[in-house]
């Protein structure tokens, strides 16, 4: 292995990233010999921020993205889950009304374990439309919680909601920075997007961020506890997927657990006057 591919190995493996933590200034892992240099290591903001974690559906947004917004809750920020659906076709034994009042009860349920809210729009699970009036309700919802970060899909997605959720909020949040749109709030700007490590969503994600989430592993693991599909119950093991995946995120950014993140190309522009 030559050493452009060698580094393309590990940045792969996530070793060229940068590694974000709330509870230790540092990350545990030492350089190995020959390692290339990983990115820079980040103490916790000075000030907790509020989050939004927006998916097409419930478990989205507590499995793939609930950890970060549990972890910016309990440093002090808030914390909102806006699914666009509730999911109600993910049940091949529950009717959908039936199970979509399941999915709305456990998310409720699961932000309120967690100090966040939970709200919903009532597109239909698998028909979630990239419309110009579903883009203006996410961005009018963008204006009345004023995130400083959201945490959304990648749009690598096989699933088309979630396809359609990355487009989304792409333009939801154009919309809420727009000072001449003329909505019931006035315009916010979001300073950080960052797209979640979906399983459903790993076409040409690559991380760039881990995020030390030791501090809410367990409380994040219980509220999505209170989701029946967490288990399995509707053919993949999402507990044994996601949590496995905290394990191994974190052994790759030298903490317990993290979740690993991903930026928009353009977040990534350094402007900086010496190297
Ligand atoms: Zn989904």
């Amino acid at each position: 292995m030559d050493d452009s591919s060698r580094r393309d190995f590990l940045k792969d493996l996530g070793l060229g990233a940068a590694a974000f933590s709330a509870a230790a200034p540092s990350p545990q892992t030492s350089r190995l010999p020959g390692q290339p240099p990983s990115g820079e290591s980040a103490a916790p903001s000075s000030s907790p921020r509020s989050i939004m974690a927006i998916a097409a559906h419930p478990g989205d947004a507590f499995f793939a993205m609930g950890a970060a917004v549990a972890l910016e809750v309990h440093r002090g920020g808030q914390g909102v889950f806006l699914s666009l659906s509730l999911g109600e076709k993910g049940s091949a034994r529950i009717a959908p009304a039936q199970y979509g009042r399941l999915q709305r009860e456990a998310s409720e349920r699961a932000a309120h374990s967690l100090g966040a809210q939970a709200e919903f729009l009532s597109y239909l699970d698998g028909e979630i439309p990239v419309s110009e009036e579903a883009k203006l309700a996410v961005g009018d919802s963008i204006r009345r919680h004023r995130p400083a970060v959201i945490v959304t899909h990648w749009r690598g997605s096989w699933h088309k909601d979630h396809q359609a959720c990355y487009s989304i909020v792409n333009d939801a949040v154009f919309y809420a920075g727009l000072p001449a749109l003329e909505r019931p709030q006035p315009p916010h700007d979001v300073r950080t997007i960052l797209f979640a490590d979906n399983w459903e969503d790993a076409n040409g994600f690559s991380p760039d961020t881990y995020l030390d989430i030791s501090p809410v592993f367990d409380r994040w693991t219980e509220a999505c506890a209170l989701f029946p599909m967490w288990r399995g119950e509707n053919g993949f093991r999402y507990n044994d997927y996601y949590t496995s995946l905290a394990t191994a995120r974190g052994c790759l950014s030298g903490f317990k657990y993290a979740v690993a993140l991903m930026s928009p190309p353009e977040q990534l522009t350094r402007r900086v006057q010496a190297l």
